[in-house]
């Protein structure tokens, strides 16, 4: 859509080709008719200040709120009070920057002389941050890398995190809207099977509507989320390039697609709130601000509410392998699962739980066909994948999306708007 947007704004006539009903992809808002809010099935957050994403919220008029960063951790059955900092896990984070030069596993580091002079718990909580925030197997994730994402992004704790007022899908909106329609169309409902090119020249082979089509161009920005480029020409779902690109997909390997299982529970009231919970849960003090609860070897190991907004829903994530055993199961399945994890959290029974809860929003990501996964991070010895990605192909196939932002904020929105952008100004500059 970033991309869309340049080419249309400065000139290029443009053809948009989406596989989904919805514009979106991993965003994906919907709305909550009780409560009239925005529930985010995908992207939620803005991970600090990316001016990509704040200069369009500003030109679409768009509100967003920071939010606050109240913490509690299950251990030995109760619930611990971390406040809003978390230092025994920052000093295992800060020693990522100390690593030489050879690329290792995050489980590798944190068996290194420097990520052991933390405790045992800190470098427990450290994996559990590694598998839910960057939504990755730790045996896999690059140490560098991981390294360089925490002077990129900033420490989460350090740097605000914000919500969008009406949600990220008012923002795809207004971009799709803002379209000059004289230069830029949206096909929906049109999966790509095939992209025959050559120099200067590019032939897309779609199926729209049960009918294959044909789009041609003179180039294309390809923004197909890594879990697809990595498939062989051979699988099914594959998007295949004729002729093949197999050294573009020799780098596609060298990243993964994360694994998220994220769900949304509305109940019918902030049961969190109630000083008995509390007391049950023996927090130590109220829960009334509380805004994440970790539960490390639960189902569900992340959890958030919705604050600063006082509403009764409760977000449930897992990330990397707690995702990856999660996944394939039912909606009823699933539901069973953060149930139980509730109920380690708050000693509040199942049955009550259930009793509480009105309503139950999930998408699976990782079988999403159009997805097949969350966001992608760098394997061990990855680390010029984003770069190699990045550049375009005989001046005629340009690749953009989370996976390919080269500036720092890959795996997130801002990354691929910034990625989408970027490669549109260089078709602009290619074609002119
Ligand atoms: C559960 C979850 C939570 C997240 N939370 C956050 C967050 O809080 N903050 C944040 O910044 N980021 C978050 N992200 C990541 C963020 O959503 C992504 O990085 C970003 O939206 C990716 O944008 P993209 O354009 O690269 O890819 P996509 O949005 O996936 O766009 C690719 C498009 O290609 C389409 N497509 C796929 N195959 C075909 C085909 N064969 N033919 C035609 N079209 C096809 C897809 O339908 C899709 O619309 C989250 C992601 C998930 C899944």
């Amino acid at each position: 859509m970033a991309a869309a947007r340049y080419l249309s704004n400065h000139g290029r006539s443009t053809i948009l080709l989406e596989a989904r009903e919805r514009i979106g992809g991993r965003i994906f808002t919907v709305r909550d008719s009780q409560l009239n809010m925005p529930v985010e099935l995908g992207a939620e957050f803005i991970h600090g200040r990316p001016e990509e994403t704040w200069k369009l919220l500003r030109e679409a008029n768009l509100s967003a709120f920071d939010l606050p960063f109240e913490q509690y951790r299950l251990s030995r059955g109760r619930l611990v009070h971390l406040g809003e900092e978390n230092p025994e896990m920052e000093k295992v984070m800060a020693g990522l920057a100390q690593l030489g030069p050879k690329d290792m596993s995050f489980s590798d580091y944190l068996n290194t002389a420097a990520a052991r002079k933390a405790t045992p718990a800190a470098r427990r909580f450290a994996r559990d941050f590694v598998e839910g925030f960057d939504a990755a197997d730790p045996d896999r994730i690059s140490a560098k890398a991981l390294a360089e994402e925490q002077e990129g992004l900033g420490d989460v704790e350090e740097e605000t995190q914000f919500r969008l007022l009406d949600g990220y899908g008012a923002l795809m909106k207004w971009m799709a809207d803002s379209l000059d329609p004289r230069r830029a169309e949206i096909c929906l409902n049109t999966v790509v099977s095939e992209i025959c090119w050559r120099e200067s020249s590019v032939e897309v082979i779609a199926s729209a509507a049960g009918r294959n089509e044909s789009f041609r161009g003179r180039c294309a920005i390809i923004t197909l989320p890594i879990g697809i480029l990595q498939l062989p020409p051979s699988a099914r779902a594959a998007v295949r390039f004729s002729p093949d690109i197999p050294g573009f997909r020799t780098a596609a390997m060298q990243l993964a697609p994360g694994a998220v299982v994220k769900a949304v529970l509305r109940f019918r009231e902030s049961f969190w709130e109630d000083p008995a919970v509390a007391r049950a849960a023996r927090a130590g003090n109220e829960l009334r601000d509380a805004v994440f609860f970790y539960a490390t070897g639960l189902p569900f190991p992340t959890w958030w509410t919705m604050r600063p907004l006082r509403v009764p829903i409760l977000t449930a994530w897992a990330g990397g392998p707690s995702a990856h055993a999660l996944s394939g199961l039912s909606q009823d399945e699933l539901l069973a699962a953060a149930i139980e994890t509730l109920h380690q959290l708050f000693k509040i029974s199942p049955r009550k739980l259930r009793s509480l809860l009105e309503h139950f929003y999930t998408h699976e990501w990782i079988n999403d066909p159009y997805a097949r996964g969350a966001y992608s991070y760098v394997t061990v010895g990855g680390m010029s994948a984003r770069v190699k990605l990045a550049k375009p192909i005989e001046g005629t196939l340009f690749f953009a999306g989370e996976a390919i932002d080269t500036t720092g904020q890959a795996s997130t929105v801002a990354g691929a708007l910034s990625s989408g952008r970027r490669a549109a100004e260089v078709v602009i500059r290619s074609l002119s």
